[in-house]
């Protein structure tokens, strides 16, 4: 059986920087020529577009690793390496994403915009840029920057302004294929819909909203019984849930019980679901038995305050009525929730000096290794703050006793990868 997937664990790797040159210019008859070691491209990037063709997540049931590719070293003749190409990973519109160790979100993937996921590493520098008029033939290149990782969850919210709920069987797909262009499966057995469906109901110009039928809430379904728990989350977005009754007697059951059972699962879930604005739909007038029971709805309706309708979703009496009753209440609703970002990615913090591989070369000091590449990647030096942070790690982390023991004098060169500034003792 094809089952609907709407929540994966994926892990995204960023690809590594490539990593610089360190070359010499050789021409015929000049002995030793300038520099000229280029740069390694940048690690490809780990991007979220949204697909507005998909609507499950079907597609990472398989898999669940994506590395975007590393850059290029950088060679001779000042040849940059190439940039690793960014990987696109497709999701359905109303994807939320989250950090699966804190469950908090990173992004809400409910407007039609790229999101970087994980940041390819920056390349490394080739020895041509590190020549300066008292450092004619610098000796060395830089590595590149690893690229960001992260675990996360991928979980699927579906974007509609109204859900419909209730009992399987009671006519919602029946309704929302009479109403929309949507074509979900319709028939006469209970749990037909293993898939939420999503139509666009258009009434007039500039007039339409979006509806979508959930599946399987049965009793039991708050406790993880059934269908129905895993599939109550696409309607936590909803702005209106329209709650369809069958009110025909035809299967025996009782309109009000019914009514009553969807109610406390909805609020079992989440009880600010169960406070959403409601609208009742008694269907199946057609083949009422006992209008009995439409009374009794009514009158348990009326006392809670929820304004009920009546309607033949099979023979399309009412259907037109309902939805521009639903369109006027969608007027005076807020708009659909977006989940604000949460998430804060930790920044690397510095390890101890003495890891770290420091090389002499002249009045030039090579600094590298380890936690030294992850503070980096970490590191925007365009941003005040985040180079602050750079040297409070710098300072904690004991390298400039280290260098004093070594011998730097003020006004020697400190490079870090990428980086380069004067010794100020
Ligand atoms: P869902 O499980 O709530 O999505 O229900 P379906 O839309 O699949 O409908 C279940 C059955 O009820 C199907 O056989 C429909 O043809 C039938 N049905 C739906 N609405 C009506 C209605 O207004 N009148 C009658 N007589 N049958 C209906
Ligand atoms: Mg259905």
């Amino acid at each position: 059986m094809a089952q609907f997937v709407d929540k994966v664990n994926i892990f995204v790797q960023a690809g590594h920087g490539g990593n610089g040159c360190m070359s010499f210019r050789r021409e015929k008859y000049i002995a030793a020529g300038g520099p000229d070691g280029g740069d390694g491209g940048h690690g490809g990037s780990v991007v979220l577009r949204v697909d507005t063709g998909m609507t499950t997540l079907m597609d990472f049931r398989y898999k669940r690793k994506y590395t975007a590719p590393a850059g290029g070293n950088g060679q001779g003749s000042n040849m940059k390496g190439k940039n690793g190409e960014d990987l696109i990973i497709r999701v359905p519109l109303g994807t939320v994403v989250r950090d699966a160790d804190t469950g908090e979100v990173i992004k809400d993937m409910s407007d039609q915009e790229d999101f970087v996921l994980a940041k390819g590493g920056r390349g490394g520098w080739g020895n041509q840029h590190f020549a300066t008029p008292t450092r004619q033939a610098p000796r060395f290149a830089k590595a590149g920057l690893p690229g960001e990782s992260h675990d996360v969850v991928l979980e699927l919210k579906l974007l509609a302004d109204v859900g419909l709920v209730g009992f399987p069987n009671v006519g919602k797909s029946t309704l929302l294929s009479v109403v929309s262009g949507a074509t979900p499966k319709i028939a006469n057995y209970h749990f037909t819909t293993l898939f939420p469906n999503l139509g666009v109901v258009y009434l007039g110009e500039g007039e339409s909203f979006v509806m979508a039928d959930i599946p399987g809430i049965i009793e039991g379904a708050s406790e993880g019984v059934g269908l129905g728990h895993d599939f109550l989350r696409h309607i936590d977005r909803c702005r209106l849930v329209v709650h369809i009754v069958d009110v025909s007697g035809s299967e025996g059951r009782d309109p009000v019980e019914d009514f009553i059972t969807i109610n406390n699962e909805l609020s079992q879930y989440s009880p600010e679901l169960a406070r959403r604005p409601m609208i009742v739909v008694a269907n199946k007038i057609d083949i009422l038995q006992e209008p009995e029971n439409l009374t009794r709805l009514r009158e348990y309706t009326d006392s809670l305050g929820f304004p009920l309708y009546e309607m033949s979703a099979a023979i399309h009496k009412g259907t037109k009525e309902l939805m521009r009753v639903i369109y006027n209440r969608l007027q005076e609703l807020p708009p659909i929730t977006v989940y604000e970002t949460e998430y804060v990615k930790p920044l690397a913090e510095a390890g101890s000096a003495d890891e770290l591989r420091i090389e002499q070369q002249g009045d030039v000091w090579l600094v590298s290794s380890g936690w030294m590449e992850r503070l980096l990647a970490d590191i925007n030096f365009d941003d005040y703050e985040s180079r602050m942070y750079f040297d409070r790690q710098l300072r904690k982390s004991g390298l400039f006793e280290r260098l004093e023991e070594m011998g730097i004098q003020k006004g020697d060169t400190v490079s870090i990868y990428d980086i380069e500034f004067d010794y100020e003792p």
